[in-house]
């Protein structure tokens, strides 16, 4: 039976990637060494390392007055280094709660220094976004999360903003096109749209390094990082490895710019088979700021929601269920997440509305 896999993190890869990392796996580039068993100081590593990062770099569009960082620690560690690296004492963080993930990140950086949240979606459960946004142009930065994975909302665009633009896109990055002149630090564990867990892309204007707090023990300063291109310490050679593969599979597709028109469509037919469904299927989320890249929406009651979580299981759908804290139902459509599978769960959902007499 074939399997569906709309997991919203880790994620699904594209069936070509494991194609090639199976033949590389054991042997790369006809070395006779798995890249997981040499030095991350080797030529070999090194090209791969380097061409990871010019990939990125060519992807993303991205000018030459920003660094590229592959990290450990996930999306959760920036949360930390971030106001370790740029909040200072007497200063204040401006934090945008679109959502649980900006929460997270605004918890860390209150047991760092000063904050201020010039949003609280919390008043209204997370299903809407302010149009504008009005920040202390004497804040150290502006933090926003790009995209909610769990609550299912995402900003139509970044807001301009007089401060440094600091953001979570680790459930949307790559997926559409960045104007670099808005950000000045950007963020993103690879397990959604780039590859699997264990490396962190962390993208960061080089003005920005002369802030970095030289107290800080080596791992959690951006400037060790940058200096010394990604290689202070071994780095998640693994990860990096698969993250090379997933960039080129991106790039074949027609990169950025093919990624965002495949989103589009894919978030299109669900949200028309939620919006005609006559209120069988509901989403609560204000239709501007709905998320391209995880679709939630619940059903009329608890038991109709599970017996669609049930029959959509039975029937090779994987990831459905909405995040624990939440509940509902939630489809995540990552890049590697293609157009048939969508049709497909559109199918099902019909049907099983059908079937219920809905
Ligand atoms: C998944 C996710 C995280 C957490 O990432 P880890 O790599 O598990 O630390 C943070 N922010 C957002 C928006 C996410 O989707």
């Amino acid at each position: 039976m074939p399997v569906f896999n709309f997991n919203a993190g880790p994620a699904k890869i594209p069936t070509e990637v494991f194609t090639e990392l199976r033949q590389q796996l054991v042997d790369f580039n006809g070395t006779g060494l798995s890249l997981l068993e040499m030095s991350h100081r080797s030529d070999c590593y090194q090209q791969l390392h380097h061409e990871v990062l010019a990939a990125l770099r060519r992807l993303l569009a991205l000018p030459d007055d920003f660094a590229i960082l592959l990290l450990g620690g996930g999306a959760t560690l920036q949360f930390a280094m971030i106001p370790l690296n740029f909040l200072n004492a007497g200063q204040t963080a401006e934090y945008l709660l679109s959502g649980s993930w900006a929460v997270k990140a605004w918890q860390d950086a209150q047991k760092i220094g000063q904050t201020t949240l010039p949003f609280d979606g919390r008043q209204h459960h997370f299903t809407s976004l302010p149009a504008t946004i009005t920040v202390d142009p004497e804040a150290a930065y502006l933090h926003l999360t790009s995209n909610e994975t769990i609550d299912g909302l995402q900003w139509p665009e970044l807001p301009d903003c007089p401060i440094a633009l600091f953001a979570d896109m680790s459930s949307d990055i790559m997926s559409r096109r960045l104007d670099w002149g808005k950000i000045k630090l950007a963020y993103a564990g690879a397990q959604k749209n780039l590859g699997c867990a264990g490396v962190t892309v962390v993208i960061l204007a080089k003005d920005l390094l002369d802030r970095c707090q030289e107290t800080l023990p080596a791992y959690l300063n951006y400037r060790n990082h940058v200096r010394q291109n990604s290689l202070y310490n071994t780095p998640p050679v693994s990860a990096i490895q698969l993250l090379a593969l997933q960039l080129n599979w991106i790039e074949k597709q027609g990169g950025v710019d093919a990624m965002a028109a495949l989103s589009e469509r894919k978030s299109s037919l669900l949200y028309q088979t939620i919006d005609n469904s006559g209120g069988f299927y509901s989403n609560l989320i204000d239709s501007r700021v709905r998320s391209q890249m995880n679709v939630i929406f619940q059903l009329q009651n608890n038991d109709m929601e599970k017996k669609f979580l049930q029959q959509s299981a039975a029937a090779g759908f994987v990831g459905l269920q909405g995040h624990r804290s939440k509940g509902g139902v939630r489809a995540s459509l990552y890049n590697a997440v293609d157009v048939a599978a969508t049709t497909e769960l559109v199918r099902f959902m019909q049907d099983f509305q059908r079937r219920q007499g809905g």
